[in-house]
């Protein structure tokens, strides 16, 4: 929020700027277009990009963390193929992970919700809809994304969430409104695995781990097929260097 109010002020400087110097000693109109331009694109950027806290604060890693703990993340979930296979890998290398599930999903498979929570795993609100327009959302409209995935979590598993992660990584003004009632923490990530996009699972695996330090949260999906084996590799490499993978909560709380 601080970075937006930085940009507006500058911005508005740099015009008021423009203006004197119009009226003094005339200037090209196009020196206009290229502050409007420059400012639309920050402003686009600062959305794409978490780790700019540009909206709103969101928390993209674990800073200065002195124990080899990092946090893997699953994405779109409950998956009906995938989750409850996970659980099991995670089981078997004693792991814990943070599940952030799209509402309507869960409305899908309470069951596997619950056996996520009953892991001891954490569980995350990442909208109800996941529509591909939510980031044209009112402040209204995002409200209800979070509360009515809010309210299923808790029904199911009578447990509330603090955490939200936003579809496809975009924050909005709007957004950052409506996590402002909620008060939800955002979670990010500073390790994107490129699971949607890379197909060859040890690709994957290598690009996570050249970036592994303490502190990272890891950006995995329990939708996509290669998952499986990507974890498994994943969770041996973490024990041959001494890494725990811990709940997005626990890292939250590490000194
Ligand atoms: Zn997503």
């Amino acid at each position: 929020m601080k970075n937006l109010k930085i940009t507006t002020f500058s911005a508005c400087g740099l015009f008021l700027l423009l203006v004197s110097l119009d009226t003094l000693i005339g200037i090209a109109l196009w020196w206009y277009f290229v502050l409007i331009i420059t400012w639309f694109l920050i402003m686009a950027m600062g959305s794409f990009s978490m780790s700019w806290n540009f909206y709103l604060k969101a928390f993209t890693s674990k800073k200065n963390i002195k124990e080899k703990k990092i946090a893997i993340t699953f994405d779109d979930g409950p998956n009906s193929k995938f989750t409850l296979e996970i659980l099991k890998i995670l089981k078997r290398y004693n792991a814990k992970a943070t599940f952030f599930c799209i509402g309507k999903n869960i409305e899908k498979h309470p069951e596997i919700l619950k056996v996520i929570s009953e892991n001891g795993h954490a569980i995350g609100n990442h909208s109800f809809s996941h529509d591909v327009m939510i980031d044209f959302n009112s402040t209204e409209n995002w409200m209800n994304e979070i509360k009515q995935t809010d309210n299923s979590i808790q029904r199911i598993i009578a447990k509330k969430t603090t955490l939200f992660r936003p579809p496809f990584g975009v924050t909005t003004p709007k957004l950052a409104k409506a996590l402002k009632v909620t008060e939800h923490d955002v979670i990010g990530w500073n390790i994107r695995s490129y699971d949607t996009i890379i197909k060859n699972p040890k690709h994957i695996v290598k690009n996570i781990t050249k970036q592994i330090q303490p502190g990272s949260i890891i950006l995995l999906h329990d939708k996509q097929i290669n998952v499986l084996l990507v974890l498994e590799h994943l969770l041996q490499f973490l024990q041959k260097q001494d890494y725990q993978s811990v709940t997005i909560n626990e890292l939250l709380n590490e000194k």
